[in-house]
């Protein structure tokens, strides 16, 4: 074991003492006691989907309760109500993205938002057809942006430029910005890459964009909740997101979406009552006027039971404060890789490799583990009762979330990573990906 000295105190990385002492002294501890950890795991996946915590449970109770009382009344006499729920949940996100509270609406999920925005600012005039993604996207982006230019008589073979990956692992900025040529209508980028975990340069991203004249979208799955962000200071067009990853909003829980105010009043692509003007929305009026800033995006009525578990969710947030949450998550992911290396695991035998930038300012909330034989360590993994998640080909996604996993989680997840192929567990499994990976 190779022992690695921490700054003069010479704690040694590996020590299991040391994963408890941090977690004795850590100031945020306390929020695991809100979530429901699932007995008997180590849960290294609420980058996937984030836990339950009891206060999104209270918000959904809360939710049924509404209903059963006041039925329809709800609309107007539920506190706060129905009607405006998706501005009033827009506002209490807005803090996590850097927005002003009627850049943010909560709305739909990820694809239907990025379908809402991109056929609004996708506006392809004379030689500027093109969009802009990357070969790393998530595949609903790149299904999603084809599908556009298709809408509008294009070709996604010719507009449709994918930035290339120098490493198959991360894309350069520079690359991404070279692309933004004359031809260039629109570009959609994620803001954390899903499989290896690289955070984008987003300031840096919009601010080459405005000057090209570039409408630029970010997708922030993998970011909100943990990552800040200051949207409106960036000067950033227009992003969405969903809630069930970082935001531990549930299983298919409501999406949110932002747009800044220079785009406000842009009529929407895809039009509906819900993103009508509130005060006049039951005058049944045929001519559109739409609400004021991003609740114009709406389309129609949104799910109360999707989004009730939200409320709860952001409630933690505003409590903890995604700046700390950030500075929790650096150190959770810097001492799970630094413990990787520490363990000798990145060499032979063991043969694992980070593919996640080293760089705090480079990379998101989760790390990727790669491993020839990832798919049959992630199994291995969970036969263990710790919960990471797979991408083909050969990434395990370990998210160590800083509101629930304690250090001495990850400890136990890399000490399990060394075992497994020390001890050829791994071997005995089947091979290949499950259904959900
Ligand atoms: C999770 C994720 C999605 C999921 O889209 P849904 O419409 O919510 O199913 C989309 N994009 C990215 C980058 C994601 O990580």
């Amino acid at each position: 074991m190779v022992v690695v000295r921490e700054g003069s105190r010479g704690t040694d990385l590996t020590a299991e003492g040391h994963a408890l002492a941090l977690d004795a002294a850590d100031p945020l501890a306390g929020f695991r006691e809100r979530f429901y950890v699932p007995e008997g795991t180590v849960y290294l996946d609420g980058n996937s989907l984030g836990l339950l915590s009891r206060e999104a449970e209270a918000e959904v109770l809360r939710a049924l309760a509404e209903w059963k009382r006041l039925a329809i009344g709800g609309w107007l006499g539920a506190e706060p109500t129905w009607f405006e729920m998706g501005e009033e949940l827009g506002a209490a996100t807005a803090p996590l993205v850097g927005a002003e509270p009627g850049s943010v609406v909560v709305t739909g999920g990820t694809t239907v938002n990025l379908h809402a925005l991109v056929s609004t600012f996708y506006r392809p005039e004379g030689a500027r057809r093109k969009i802009v993604a990357t070969a790393l996207d998530f595949p609903s982006d790149v299904y999603a942006l084809a599908s556009q230019i298709r809408l509008r008589g294009g070709d996604p073979a010719t507009d449709l430029v994918l930035v290339p990956s120098r490493d198959g692992r991360t894309i350069d900025e520079a690359d991404v910005v070279a692309a933004f040529a004359d031809d260039v209508a629109l570009a959609l980028l994620p803001s954390v890459l899903y499989r290896s975990g690289q955070l984008l340069d987003l300031p840096r991203l919009a601010a080459a964009a405005r000057e090209r004249g570039v409408s630029l979208g970010f997708d922030c799955a993998h970011s909100v909740g943990a990552v800040p962000h200051r949207f409106d200071e960036w000067g950033v067009d227009w992003a969405f997101w969903c809630s069930y990853k970082y935001l531990n909003a549930g299983p298919g829980a409501i999406g949110g979406l932002y747009v800044n105010r220079r785009l406000w009043g842009t009529a929407p692509g895809l039009a509906g009552w819900w993103g009508y003007d509130k005060t006049r929305q039951f005058d049944m009026a045929f001519d559109w006027t739409g609400g004021e800033g991003a609740g114009a995006w709406q389309i129609g009525t949104p799910s109360l039971l999707a989004a009730a578990p939200l409320r709860g969710a952001l409630r933690v947030f505003a409590e903890a404060g995604i700046g700390a949450l950030r500075e929790r998550s650096l150190r959770l992911t810097g001492y799970l890789m630094g413990l990787l290396e520490a363990e000798g695991l990145l060499e032979e035998p063991f043969g694992y490799r980070i593919g996640t930038p080293r760089e705090p300012a480079r990379r998101g909330g989760h790390v990727a583990v790669e491993h020839a034989e990832g798919a049959r360590i992630a199994r291995a993994l969970k036969a263990r009762g710790i919960v990471p998640d797979f991408r083909a080909p050969n990434v395990i996604r370990l998210a160590p979330v800083p509101l629930y996993t304690s250090f001495h989680e990850v400890w136990r997840a890399v000490g399990a990573l060394r075992e497994i192929v020390a001890e050829g567990e791994h071997l005995r499994g089947a091979a290949g990906r499950e259904l959900v990976a």
